[in-house]
């Protein structure tokens, strides 16, 4: 079962059951507090803290998530990507606890021919919070879950606030066991190899104040309208009904692993950290297309830095495995002709948003190349003198004046079985940062200076004859 069609049928069922399907926000949120849409819930948030009044009272959507928190797992973990679709259904002040649970265990468990899942309800394990025994019941009543199949877990797993007053609730996920080959038989709180989490279910059902941190609060009472808030990973459940071992090997990104891997002249399978650095490599690629496809360009801050580090991450990983030259004009179009079904923006758009790749490449090859010589240098030098550490001020060098990043350096440092003087090199930044600081007071006070001046312009009392050169400067500060 393709990926487009798992999410076609997703779709479909609760559109049949009465919701109003909902096409994918961006992945660049409105909120500059909050980089990218994280969560299916994301675009909801006002309906879901009862700020707006919800336009409908279900709906279903497939939404776009980037969790760059993720990125450490990916490659390393079968069900972690930095981008990934969280499928979702919602109910504002309708159903609850029994329509939820009901509905999720019909789509999973139903029979493929009537357009649903066709898991098989033993491999199904599920946990709830600990306090939550209507859930529990329900989960037995509608599942026919045995009691030992149903996990009482704690707040960190399965409660869902946003450690602000407003509403809270426990939640219940759902797992999929792989079986004894991937690890012990306890359930779903002993293994998260061998039970993945496919579907988290949040019952959003409490007023909470009196807020200390995400998990210590005040319940003030019951929601006048509760709502349901649901995510299941759509490549997670592709990885299990595609009976691969993990979600980069899925339909919508093993094309990108397969090019890697043929211009690496390597085979995937045969080493582990190689096929670590395939599956980082095909993951980093569909997220930066996904990201240039939303908008993202590659920058120094905020969100292109993001886009940047993973296109970077994907180059050196390429480079770990052997290649050396330019491979976005490879890697970029196999992963625009596997999302392009799903996502014909990434075709339509795909001149624009393979210029920024391809450029962001040939940049950080030549800055891989410069900034390797010395750091390679610099190693062997600290290991002919019988160190153990980079020094501190080496690594900020590279990274001052030949822009190597330091999350590079230690990687290669650490390949050559070297640690950095990571506190040095902190240091260093800090007080790079206080004269850069101090920098733009002084600017802001000459900025001050002249805006004595502009005011008198403005009253016509007097004209500054120096005012146009400083008015360009200051217009670039
Ligand atoms: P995990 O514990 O496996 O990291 P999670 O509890 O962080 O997952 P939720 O925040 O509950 O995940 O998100 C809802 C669903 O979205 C998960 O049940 C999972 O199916 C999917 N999901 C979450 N993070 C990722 C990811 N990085 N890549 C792919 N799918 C994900
Ligand atoms: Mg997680
Ligand atoms: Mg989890
Ligand atoms: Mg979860």
């Amino acid at each position: 079962m393709k990926t487009a069609e798992i999410a076609q049928r997703y779709l479909e069922y609760f559109e049949r059951n009465g919701h109003v399907i909902v096409p994918s926000a961006s992945l660049v949120t409105d909120d500059p507090a909050l980089l990218f849409t994280v969560a299916g819930m994301v675009p909801f948030i006002p309906y879901l803290s009862g700020n707006v009044p919800a336009p409908y009272a279900r709906a279903a959507d497939v939404q776009k998530c980037i969790r760059t928190n993720d990125i450490e797992e990916v490659g390393k973990t079968p069900r972690h990507g930095t981008f990934f679709q969280m499928l979702g259904n919602w109910s504002f002040g309708d159903y609850f606890k029994e329509g939820a649970i009901t509905y999720a265990w019909d789509f999973l468990t139903g029979a493929e021919a009537d357009g649903k899942l066709g898991f098989d309800p033993k491999d199904l394990w599920v946990t709830v919070y600990e306090e939550d025994d209507e859930a529990f019941e329900l989960w037995k009543r509608i599942a026919g879950l045995s009691e030992d199949r149903i996990h009482r877990l704690g707040k960190d797993t399965n409660y869902w606030s946003t450690g602000l007053p407003g509403p809270a609730g426990p939640c219940s996920e759902i797992f999929f066991d792989r079986g004894p080959e991937y690890g012990i038989d306890g359930g779903p709180a002993t293994d998260d190899d061998r039970y993945v989490e496919i579907w988290n279910l949040v019952f959003m059902q409490y007023a909470i104040e009196d807020v200390r941190s995400k998990y210590d609060f005040r319940i003030v009472g019951e929601l006048p309208n509760k709502n349901i808030d649901t995510g299941m990973g759509l490549e997670r459940v592709a990885f299990i009904k595609q009976g691969v071992d993990n979600m980069y090997e899925t339909d919508q990104v093993r094309p990108v692993l397969d090019r890697a891997v043929e211009l690496s002249g390597r085979r995937y399978g045969a080493d582990h950290e190689d096929d670590v650095r395939f599956r980082i490599i095909a993951d980093h690629i569909r997220s930066s297309l996904m990201l240039l496809s939303d908008g993202v360009t590659p920058s120094n801050e905020g969100r292109g830095y993001i886009l940047r580090r993973l296109m970077r991450r994907a180059i050196r990983s390429m480079r770990l495995l052997g290649v050396d030259g330019p491979t976005f004009p490879d890697l970029f179009p196999a992963s625009r002709d596997a999302m392009r079904d799903a996502y014909p923006i990434v075709a339509e758009d795909y001149a624009r948003l393979s210029a920024y790749a391809y450029a962001e490449e040939a940049t950080f090859l030549r800055t891989l190349a410069a900034g390797s010589v010395i750091l390679d240098a610099s190693l062997e030098a600290t290991k002919d003198a019988g160190g153990t550490a980079l020094a501190g001020d080496e690594a900020f060098l590279l990274h001052d004046t030949y822009g190597f990043p330091i999350d590079l350096t230690l990687e290669i440092a650490e390949e050559a079985g070297l640690s950095v003087d990571r506190a040095a090199f902190d240091t260093l930044m800090q007080e790079q940062r206080a004269r850069a600081k101090a920098d733009a007071r002084s600017r802001k006070r000459a900025l001050a200076d002249l805006s004595v001046y502009r005011d008198l312009r403005l009253k016509g009392e007097t004209v500054f004859t120096g005012y146009t050169d400083l008015e360009t400067e200051s217009s670039v500060l």
